[in-house]
Parts: structure tokens; C-alpha cells; sequence
């Protein structure tokens, strides 16, 4: 579904990417992981279209969308999770949600709400809340479920966990599990690459800008090389 060739992208004289390769199957739940400053973020933002390439190719279910606007992509069918969650705090919960289906309209709409309480009985319970009184585990699974609102056929998951508590973490990463499970198709980006590599289908380590590994999440797990580096065994 999603093809990245030779990706390079670069911050004024900064490289920030260099040659990247990535594939993301229908269906797959792929995990890129790697230290602080990687290039994690910058490839997700390559992918959504706010940060510009300066070389190789990005294709979307065979087509180029390399130079295509960000706007063309969401309509695609790309839809990104950016890191921080960017709720509109003052809004209630379910203006959240809906701003998720601005492009779409109509009893399908209110369909899709009901879904995203029934996965989450607490969004439903707090849903004329304002959304920044929620607390960080919350506000990850609102923005999880405001991009779904889309119906996106590729997720982005910008850093999912960061920021919360272990118990929240296992939460966020069982309901990346259950996405994955209804078929959604996902790129996970992720400094937990123990968490993110546990449910992954498929997984890349970014070093500096580089691809060094890829592999299936179970092998990965058990490479001496990833071990060391980020499982911290
Ligand atoms: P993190 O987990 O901290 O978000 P990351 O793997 O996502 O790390 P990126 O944020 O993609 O890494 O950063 C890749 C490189 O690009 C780093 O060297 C970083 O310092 C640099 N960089 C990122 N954003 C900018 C920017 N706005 N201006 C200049 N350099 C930047």
C-alpha cells in the first residue's frame, strides 16, 4: 500500500534522512523504531506531505504522491496521529471526534461516533467534556479515534506512549493491537520498541537517517543488535 524509495530529506543543510526504504502491506501493522533524532518523525511527515523531499520516491497505492499536497493525501486515504495529540483543548470531546469526519456528512457520521464509544465507554462518559481536561491516555485515544473518524486506509501513529504511565502504555499498544485486528492498516513510529515490536507485524530501525535492519517484529525482538540498543538487555 505504502512504498518508500531511497527517501532523503533534509533541514536547511541538516540530513535528516538519507536512502530510506519502507513498504507497509494492506492489512500490516509495520513498527519503525529508533533512538531520539532518528528521522522517525520526518518520515512520518514525508509520508503526510508537511515536510518536504529532497530525494527518492513516496507511492500510495502505486501512485506517486511524492510532491502531491497534504490535502491530497488525507483525501487518499492517509490519515496521520502527530506526536503531542494537538487536541483543540477548549472543544468538547465529540467536536473532537467530529472535526476527525469534516469531510464526510450525514447519519454515517453519528454511526462512527457510536462505534468509537463503544470501543471507548470513556469517551462516551466524558463526551461533552472539554478535550483538555482529559488525561493524557484519554487525549491519545481521542486523537487515535478523531483520525478513524476518516476512515483512513493508512494510520499514522506518531509516539502513541510518550508521555504516559506504563499502565496506559499497555493500553494505547492493545488498542494499536485491536486496530490492526479490524484490518486497519498501520505505521507505528515508537522509542518503546519493545511495546512496538510485540504487536508488529513487521518492523525498520532508523539509525541517523540510515534503514540498518528490518525484519519481522518477532526476530527483531530477538537480535542481539536491537537487543542491546533498545531493548536495553
Ligand atoms: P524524536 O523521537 O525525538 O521525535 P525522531 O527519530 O522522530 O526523534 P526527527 O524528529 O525526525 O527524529 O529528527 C531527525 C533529525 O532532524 C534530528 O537530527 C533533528 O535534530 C533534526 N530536526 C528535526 N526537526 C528539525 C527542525 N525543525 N529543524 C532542524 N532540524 C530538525
Amino acid at each position: 500500500m505504502l512504498d518508500i524509495e531511497g527517501l532523503t530529506s533534509h533541514y536547511g543543510r541538516i540530513q535528516a534522512l538519507d536512502g530510506v526504504d519502507l513498504t507497509v502491506g494492506e492489512g500490516e501493522l509495520v513498527a519503525l523504531v529508533g533512538a531520539n533524532g532518528a528521522g522517525k518523525t520526518t518520515l512520518l511527515r514525508c509520508v503526510s506531505g508537511v515536510q518536504p523531499v529532497t530525494g527518492g520516491r513516496v507511492l500510495f497505492e502505486g501512485k506517486d504522491i511524492t510532491r502531491a499536497s497534504p490535502h491530497t493525501r488525507v483525501a487518499l486515504g492517509i490519515a496521520q496521529v502527530p506526536e503531542g495529540r494537538q487536541m483543540f483543548g477548549p472543544l468538547s470531546v465529540e467536536d473532537n471526534l467530529r472535526l476527525g469526519a469534516v469531510r464526510r456528512k450525514g447519519p454515517k457520521v453519528a454511526d462512527d461516533l457510536e462505534r468509537m464509544y463503544e470501543r471507548f465507554p470513556i469517551l462516551k462518559e466524558k463526551r461533552r467534556q472539554p478535550a483538555g481536561t482529559l488525561s493524557g491516555g484519554q487525549q491519545q485515544m481521542l486523537a487515535i479515534c478523531r483520525a478513524l473518524m476518516s476512515h483512513p486506509r493508512l494510520l499514522l501513529l506518531d509516539e502513541p506512549s510518550m508521555g504516559l504511565a506504563p499502565l496506559l502504555v499497555r493500553e494505547i499498544f492493545d488498542t494499536v493491537a485491536r486496530l490492526k485486528e479490524q484490518r486497519t492498516t498501520l505505521l507505528l513510529v515508537e522509542q518503546n520498541a519493545h511495546a512496538a515490536l510485540g504487536i508488529a507485524d513487521r518492523g525498520y530501525v532508523l539509525e541517523t537517517g540510515r534503514m540498518v535492519l528490518t525484519d519481522t517484529g518477532p526476530r527483531l525482538l530477538s537480535n542481539d543488535r536491537v537487543k542491546e540498543a533498545y531493548l536495553g538487555l
